[in-house]
């Protein structure tokens, strides 16, 4: 038999025997994720059941090991095969008879799902039984006793011979090409095979060796990924990634982890400490590479995603014209620190709201493109005055609303002041014609009022009247 059709049939013996055991341990950990209103003697049997999978699962591979991945290396006498057939055969009557035990003795307690789940695991386990006498018998006798000719033709390599010569490579799209990987491995060929790889793919390489190196690097450098070795001495792989995600999130910093384990237990630890990605070794070039660039390219969507995200935020609760705090801002953040008086005891604060005298004739004698610009130049001249902590937004066409913290009634008094004769004295140039206007104002006081729509119609009754009362003037109080 030739080195290719036999990897081909162990890849297919390997298959079959991992599909209905790895199914197994799923449903016995489905069983025992919900059966907290079970007996202890009954999850003792799940637990049984699970027991026998996992020594099934570590005979199988301990056999493949020493004997199928040696190359012809066969188990020479029926005696050792039969001592192999048992190690294999007990754990599995072990599922069987849990099983069996449970479905014939405790079905009442055991509720129908979990019984039906039962009877699958007993059908999967049958199946295993099957696949147990192939890989025995190729084991002692090759190929030619385990399976016919033709049955390989449906397996591995049909899948491919079905898709024509793949010569594909990975694609790396120039986005992330010069990305900056951070290799960290204590073993020196490692890092090598795995910066020679990805440095001939334009990737910007750093190699660390060991856990402490690794993160003196991140502390100073903005890395786009990170390749970690699991297994190094002093500060292991994990310890490196708890400790970068509590700096970086899975979107800021990529971890792809690299190590020889390939038991799911490991591989689900490190996704849950925050691993964004797995690599077995030995390494393969084509899945390493494929990683690398999924893990990228995921990194560039996510920091686009959050770029538009703050992007539409910033418009949402922005003025479009004069790029201050719009209405929608200026109220919610009202109602906010309003409420904050209320349940936080935090201090009484002053609103005034200003608006632009006889705005609608600069409109009509300069044009409304003028208007603008007089909107614009009196937003900036008044929150270069109203500036942090305090906030100023625009709440209408020419109105305008600003939160004043920390103020006493002259502390108002002497910034209304200061806007107004700012205003007062600008000029703003437009079609070589200098335009001038003035402002009113009215204030009010968060001690005066029961909640924010009473703080509102008192600042904007007190506008009212220095309107009235001839504009270019701001009112504190029903004068
Ligand atoms: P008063 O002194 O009593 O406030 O008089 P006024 O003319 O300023 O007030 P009125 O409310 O009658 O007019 C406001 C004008 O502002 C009407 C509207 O066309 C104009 N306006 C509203 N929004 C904008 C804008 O974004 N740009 C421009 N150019 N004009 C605007
Ligand atoms: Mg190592
Ligand atoms: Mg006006």
């Amino acid at each position: 038999m030739s080195d290719k059709k036999k990897r081909i049939l162990l890849t297919q013996i390997k298959q079959d025997f991992t599909t209905p055991v790895d199914a197994i341990a799923d449903y016995i950990n489905l069983i025992l994720e919900s059966s907290a209103n079970y007996d202890e003697e009954i999850i003792d049997e799940f637990q049984n059941i699970k027991k026998s999978a996992r020594v099934l699962r570590l005979n199988f591979f301990d056999a493949f090991k020493d004997y199928a991945e040696q190359q012809n290396k066969n188990i020479s006498t029926d005696e050792e095969a039969s001592v192999l057939r048992h190690d294999l055969r007990t754990p599995l009557n072990g599922i069987i008879g849990y099983s069996e035990i449970l479905l014939e003795d405790f079905e009442d307690e055991i509720s129908a799902d979990h019984n039906e789940d039962l009877n699958k695991i007993v059908q999967l386990a049958k199946e295993v039984e099957s696949v147990i006498s192939n890989f025995v018998e190729f084991l002692r006798h090759g190929f030619s006793a385990a399976k016919k000719d033709e049955d390989i033709s449906t397996g591995a390599e049909s899948v491919f011979s079905s898709l024509g010569k793949i010569d594909s490579e990975i694609i790396i799209n120039e986005s992330i090409s010069n990305s900056k990987i951070l290799i960290v491995d204590d073993n020196k060929t490692n890092c090598d095979v795995l910066e020679r790889r990805l440095n001939s793919k334009k990737f910007d390489c750093t190699v660390a060796m060991s856990g402490k190196e690794a993160l003196k690097l991140i502390s100073q450098v903005d890395y786009d990924l990170i390749l970690l070795d699991v297994l190094m001495p002093e500060i292991n792989g994990l310890e490196v990634l708890m400790e970068t995600r509590k700096k970086y999130d899975l979107d800021k910093l990529p971890v792809i982890m690299v190590s020889s384990f390939d038991d799911v237990e490991s591989i689900s630890k490190c996704l849950l400490l925050g691993a964004n990605d797995y690599l077995p070794k030995p390494l393969n070039s084509t899945i390493l590479l494929a990683k690398v660039a999924a893990t990228l390219e995921r990194k560039i969507l996510r920091e686009r995603e959050k770029e538009l995200l703050s992007e539409l935020h910033y418009q949402a609760i922005t003025d479009e014209l004069t790029q201050i705090p719009n209405r929608r801002y200026v109220f919610n953040s009202l109602e906010k620190s309003f409420s904050q008086i209320l349940n936080e005891n935090k201090e009484h604060f002053a609103v005034v709201i200003l608006d632009i005298d006889h705005f609608k004739n600069v409109n009509d004698t300069y044009g409304h493109a003028a208007g603008d610009e007089i909107i614009k130049a009196v937003s900036k001249i008044s929150t270069d005055i109203v500036s942090s902590p305090h906030l100023f937004g625009r709440i209408g066409g020419e109105e305008f609303l600003g939160i004043i913290h920390n103020a006493s009634e002259a502390y108002l008094r002497e910034m209304c002041e200061k806007i107004r004769t700012s205003v007062e004295e600008l000029e703003t140039l437009f079609d070589n014609q200098n335009i001038k206007v003035t402002i009113s104002g009215g204030c009010a006081f968060t001690n005066e009022c029961a909640n924010t729509s009473d703080l509102i119609n008192k600042a904007d009754e007190r506008l009212y009247s220095a309107k009235k009362n001839g504009r270019n003037r701001f009112f504190f109080s029903e004068e």
